[in-house]
C-alpha cells in the first residue's frame, strides 16, 4: 500500500485514507459511498418486502420448534443491537429464544447490568458461558505480542464459538444476530479489522502463546460455515436487516422498557475493547473505528457528517481514561506496563505475517456476493 499517499476523506462520508485501498470519484465521493447507492439500498427492503421475509422467517422458526422448549438462540452482550433483537424476538415476533452470553472476563457492570435487566425484564433467563481465564489471556497475550491491529480477534472468536457450538449442542437450528446494515452498512477494512481466521489465531497462538489451549471454545470457519450450516442444517438470520432499524429508535425503547444504560461509543461495553479501539487501534495503527461506524450513521441518515467530523476532531476517550485502562489490563494479564509500552511502540505487523486462510476467506465473501448475501465492500 502506498505510505505517501495525500491525505482525503470523502465528500459524503468521514472514511478517509487511513483506509489505504480508498479510492474516490471526481466529487471526492469514496467508493464504499458508491457502493452503497448502488449495491446495498436499492436491495435493502424494510417495507413491504422486507415484512414478508420476516414473516416467512418467524414461520419456519416456529414450525422448527415446535414441541421444543427453544425456537431460536440469541447472543446477548449488552450493547444495543442484541439487546433491541432480543426484546424485539421475544415481545414482537413472539419467539422462545435460548438466551446465551458469554463472560471473557473483560465485561465491564454497565453491560452485565444492561442484560440483566432486559433479559429479566422480558421473563426470561440468560444462559452465561464463562470462559476460561488463562487460555483467554495467553491468547490474548499472544495476539498483543503479535503486533497485530486486530486484538478484537480473540474475544470475538470465542464468543462466535460458543454460540454456535451451544446452537449444535442443544439443536437449535436457528440463530438470530443483531449484526444489521443500519449502523454497519460500511465494513471496516481487513487492515483494521480482519476476520476470525482459525488458522493466523493458531499461528499466532503457537508463536507467542506459553500454554495449550484446551478448553477455550474455537471453531474453524469451515466448521460453522459450511458444516454447521449444511450438515446440521443451522441458519443464521439478521432480523434487523428486515425492519426498519435505528440506534435512536432502539436506544429509546430500550431506556423506557427497561431502564438501559447506553454506553460512550458503540462497543465500549468492555474495558479491553475501549483500550483496543480507542488507543491501541488508533495510537499504534492510526485507525479509528469510529470512521466507519459514523459513515454507516451519515448513509443511514442517523447522523449529520458535520457532527460526525466534530466527535472525530477529538480522541475516542481521554488520555487519563486510556492510562488508568491501560494499568487495569496490564495488571489483569500479568505483564508489567514497560513491558506493553515495547509492544506498544513495537513493529506493526499484519495477518500477512502469519499463516492465515485470507484466499479462502476472499473467495468466500466473492461466493456470498454473487449469492447476494453480502454486498458491502470486502477488502
Ligand atoms: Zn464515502
Amino acid at each position: 500500500m502506498n505510505n505517501e499517499r495525500k491525505y482525503q476523506v470523502c465528500t459524503n462520508c468521514v472514511m478517509d485514507t487511513s483506509d489505504s485501498a480508498i479510492t474516490f470519484d471526481e466529487n471526492g465521493m469514496c467508493d464504499h459511498c458508491q457502493n452503497f447507492y448502488s449495491n446495498i439500498k436499492p436491495n435493502w427492503n424494510t417495507g413491504s418486502l422486507g415484512k414478508s421475509k420476516l414473516d416467512m422467517m418467524v414461520n419456519q422458526i416456529k414450525s422448527d420448534g415446535k414441541g421444543k422448549p427453544y425456537d431460536c438462540i440469541i447472543g446477548i452482550s449488552g450493547g444495543i443491537d442484541s439487546s433491541y433483537l432480543l426484546y424485539y424476538a421475544k415481545e414482537v415476533l413472539g419467539l422462545r429464544p435460548y438466551v446465551f452470553s458469554v463472560d471473557t472476563g473483560w465485561n465491564l457492570e454497565v453491560a452485565n447490568n444492561n442484560i440483566k435487566k432486559v433479559v429479566n425484564g422480558l421473563g426470561l433467563e440468560v444462559n452465561e458461558e464463562l470462559i476460561d481465564w488463562e487460555e483467554m489471556k495467553d491468547l490474548q497475550l499472544a495476539f498483543f505480542k503479535a503486533q497485530v491491529a486486530y486484538q478484537d480477534i480473540p474475544q470475538d472468536h470465542v464468543i462466535f464459538s460458543a454460540l454456535y457450538n451451544t446452537a449444535v449442542k442443544y439443536k437449535i437450528k436457528h440463530v438470530l444476530t443483531g449484526g444489521n446494515l443500519s449502523t454497519e452498512c460500511i465494513r471496516e477494512p481487513i487492515e483494521w479489522v480482519y476476520q476470525n481466521d482459525i488458522k493466523m489465531i493458531r499461528d499466532i497462538h503457537k508463536k507467542y502463546g506459553t500454554s495449550k489451549l484446551k478448553k477455550l471454545p474455537m471453531t474453524s470457519m469451515f466448521k460453522y460455515k459450511i458444516y454447521y450450516r449444511y450438515f446440521k442444517g443451522m441458519k443464521v438470520h439478521r432480523p434487523l436487516d428486515l425492519i426498519p432499524y435505528t440506534k435512536k429508535d432502539a436506544l429509546d425503547t430500550l431506556t423506557s422498557k427497561f431502564q438501559y444504560e447506553p454506553y460512550a461509543n458503540k462497543h465500549f461495553e468492555s474495558i479491553f475493547t475501549r483500550y483496543y479501539e480507542g488507543y491501541w487501534l488508533v495510537k499504534k495503527f492510526g485507525f479509528d473505528k469510529r470512521r466507519a461506524h459514523f459513515s454507516s450513521l451519515i448513509l443511514t441518515n442517523q447522523l449529520s457528517r458535520e457532527d460526525a467530523l466534530n466527535v472525530l476532531a477529538n480522541p475516542p476517550y481521554s488520555e487519563a481514561q486510556a492510562l488508568e485502562d491501560m494499568k487495569f489490563i496490564t495488571n489483569k494479564m500479568n505483564i508489567t506496563e514497560s513491558e506493553f509500552k515495547e509492544l506498544m511502540d513495537g513493529q506493526n505487523k499484519t495477518y500477512n505475517d502469519y499463516k492465515n486462510s485470507s484466499k479462502f476467506i476472499a473467495l468466500g465473501v466473492k461466493i456470498a456476493q454473487l449469492l447476494g448475501k453480502e454486498k458491502r465492500q470486502y477488502r
